[in-house]
């Protein structure tokens, strides 16, 4: 058992989540938003939360992130994947790598495609997958060093995990907040009867809109969510 919430940013459509050890109160904050950091604080007092890392699924265009705040002001320590290089992080984790919060264990999988560092974490029957896999959807591939191809085998690797392994992504526009590998499988339009090619075709087709914070957000998160 663990202590687990689920936050979202109307603002961004961005969830963030907590996972914390009940016994020893260590805890894991994933892909914190810096306009939500007051309430990200209060949450950890309420429940008597030591948190030990702020953990960055990648290195977002959408929000600044609100690592280096809570970092400040809790000593936690900021993850992100390695293929980030990004330099303001304490630990740039790398594949298989764990994460350990009392008696749990957080495992990186690193997923690139949608950002050359985006990294899934699992947990016990759960995948935060960041935009790697989003519901019915996944992330885009069109900045960010994105890759189509590169994309399609991390969502691979994902779907090899159980049918009732639950999603937990890290956007959702459309009030989904959770899916199964298994579903994903049978209704993600990007996915079901589709071939790499096919995949590769949507992806280079999809001409989504620009990021609306994406001239503020990525500068300031080369800096962990700091100004730059
Ligand atoms: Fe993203």
């Amino acid at each position: 058992m663990i202590l687990f919430r689920q936050l979202f940013d109307p603002d961004t459509s961005t969830y963030t989540y907590l996972l914390a050890d009940p016994l020893t109160r260590a805890g894991i904050i994933i892909d914190p938003v810096i306009d939500q950091s007051s309430r990200d604080l209060d949450l950890l007092r309420e429940l008597y939360i030591h948190l030990l890392y702020s953990v960055e699924t990648h290195v977002h265009a959408d929000h600044i992130s609100g690592s280096a705040k809570l970092r400040e002001i809790t000593g936690a320590q900021i993850v992100i994947g390695a293929g980030t290089k990004l330099r303001c992080a304490d630990w740039l984790i790398t594949d298989g790598k764990h994460l350990i919060f009392g008696d749990h264990v957080l495992t990186a999988l690193a997923t690139p495609g949608h950002t050359d560092g985006c990294t899934t974490y699992h947990w016990s029957d759960r995948l935060f997958t960041g935009d790697t896999l989003l519901i019915n959807a996944c992330g885009r591939t069109d900045f960010q060093q994105g890759n189509p191809a590169v994309l399609y085998d991390s969502i691979q690797r994902l779907l090899t995990f159980s049918d009732e392994t639950l999603v937990f992504p890290g956007h959702d526009y459309d009030g989904h907040q959770v899916s199964t590998i298994g579903q994903e499988k049978s209704i993600n339009p990007r996915l079901v009867d589709k071939s790499k090619e096919e995949f590769i075709a949507i992806m280079n087709t999809l001409d989504s809109p620009y990021p609306r914070q994406i001239d503020v957000a990525l500068p300031a998160n080369q800096h962990c969510g700091l100004a730059a």
